[in-house]
């Protein structure tokens, strides 16, 4: 199915402000609710579909990819590992519970407790920046980062408790590991279930704390984490390195990891999507009489033929020579931009030569009337269309 728009998806137009985005999602969020619609998957469906379409508008730099380049710049077809597109329910109350105040918090502990027999605690996640040269995107990379995070404990393999021995049942929660609490929801009073918070789920509580990490269960440790960057990844995009994150309190999953991509800028390209735009400064001989140039490529250099009598703005395709796109075969181009070499200090004999050349009745002469051509954003803008 194809993906719907995402301003279609939360009915907002496209000039709509952070705070519209943010009153439509939360009335989308609302309405299509599990807990309001039990048992509806259509519902259910919607619900991420709103979700989805919030975490990339009520992101300025996202919704600005996305302005550009639609769907296909969040993420490649079916795109695994980025965060875009297939939102669990996880994620959503992880990430947006508290627009839904109260209300999201609690279903969000809920939801957990369908899975796991003990609601599990998890680790936080981290966010790391990594800078890429256009070069390094082009072929992916293997990139190893080292990082500060938490760690479980050696002493007590992440128990936090001295020994097997220095636990007893906790108090607060007999045992369970949940606690039962009656919550005032925009739906009315509901029974709710959430992790006991003396024991984080556990059941148990520690009686005689680990020395080493005082009972935390995690250290602080400089760990390297290896990343496989693959080819083509765009500006700002988000790879998810699952459990890379912090490691939970006392056991539990750890969090993920999630690298943002930053490209670098490049001397001598401009990347459009996954072209990348050269400028060729030729000199006015070369125009005026054509031959063959040397141009710089994201894979070393090329060749080119120029033919006699190019004009200024004139642009060469070179096809497969651009960026890989994520999780596909395809390759981008490289578009080379003709430009025409003026000095900007020129000798007297030069301006006499150029003088000459430029007589009235000579072919340099200056044209009577100059036919308006399109401008040269227009004819990017023309050649990324078609
Ligand atoms: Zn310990
Ligand atoms: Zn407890």
């Amino acid at each position: 199915m194809a993906k719907r728009d995402y301003y279609e998806v939360l009915g907002v137009e496209k000039n709509a402000t952070a705070e519209e985005i943010k009153k439509a999602y939360r009335q989308c969020a609302l309405k299509y609710h599990p807990d309001r619609n039990p048992g509806d998957k259509a519902a259910e469906e919607k619900f991420k579909e709103a979700a989805e379409a919030y975490e990339v508008l009520s992101d300025e730099q996202k919704r600005a990819r996305y302005d550009r380049f639609g769907h296909e710049g969040m993420a490649g077809p079916g795109g695994g590992a980025y965060h875009a597109g297939g939102m669990s329910m996880e994620d959503i109350f992880a990430q947006f519970g508290d627009l839904f105040g109260g209300f999201g918090g609690s279903f969000s502990s809920g939801f957990r407790q369908s899975g796991t027999a003990h609601a599990t605690n998890r680790g936080s996640d981290l966010r790391v920046r990594l800078r890429l040269t256009l070069e390094e995107i082009s072929t992916g990379v293997r990139k190893k980062l080292k990082i500060n995070k938490y760690v479980a404990c050696e002493e007590c393999h992440g128990s936090g408790a001295a020994n097997a021995d220095a636990y007893k049942q906790c108090p607060e929660c007999g045992g369970s590991g949940y606690v039962v609490r009656m919550a005032n929801t925009l739906f009315g009073r509901v029974q709710t279930q959430s992790a006991c918070p003396t024991c984080g789920g556990s059941g148990k509580v520690i009686t005689d704390k680990c020395k080493a990490c005082r009972g935390e269960g995690v250290v602080m440790r400089e760990e390297m984490v290896t990343v496989d960057i693959p080819a083509g990844v765009l500006d700002g995009m988000q790879l998810t390195l699952t459990g890379k994150g912090n490691a939970a309190r006392r056991g539990g999953v750890a969090g993920d990891l999630l690298v943002e991509i930053q490209e670098e800028a490049h001397p001598n390209f401009m990347r459009e999507g996954h072209d990348v735009i050269y400028n060729l400064p030729l000199s006015i001989e070369q125009a005026v009489m054509g031959g063959q140039v040397e141009i710089p490529t994201l894979g070393g250099k090329a060749k080119i033929k120029i033919a006699p009598s190019t004009q200024p703005g004139k642009l060469l395709r070179l096809r497969g020579k651009g960026l890989p796109i994520v999780n596909s075969r395809a390759v981008g181009d490289e578009i080379v931009v003709v430009d025409i070499h003026i000095p900007s200090k020129v000798t007297s004999t030069e301006k006499e030569q150029l003088h000459a050349l430029c007589q009235e009745g000579g072919n340099f002469a200056p044209t009577a009337a100059t036919p308006t051509h399109s401008s040269l954003i227009e004819r990017l803008h023309g050649l990324f269309e078609g």
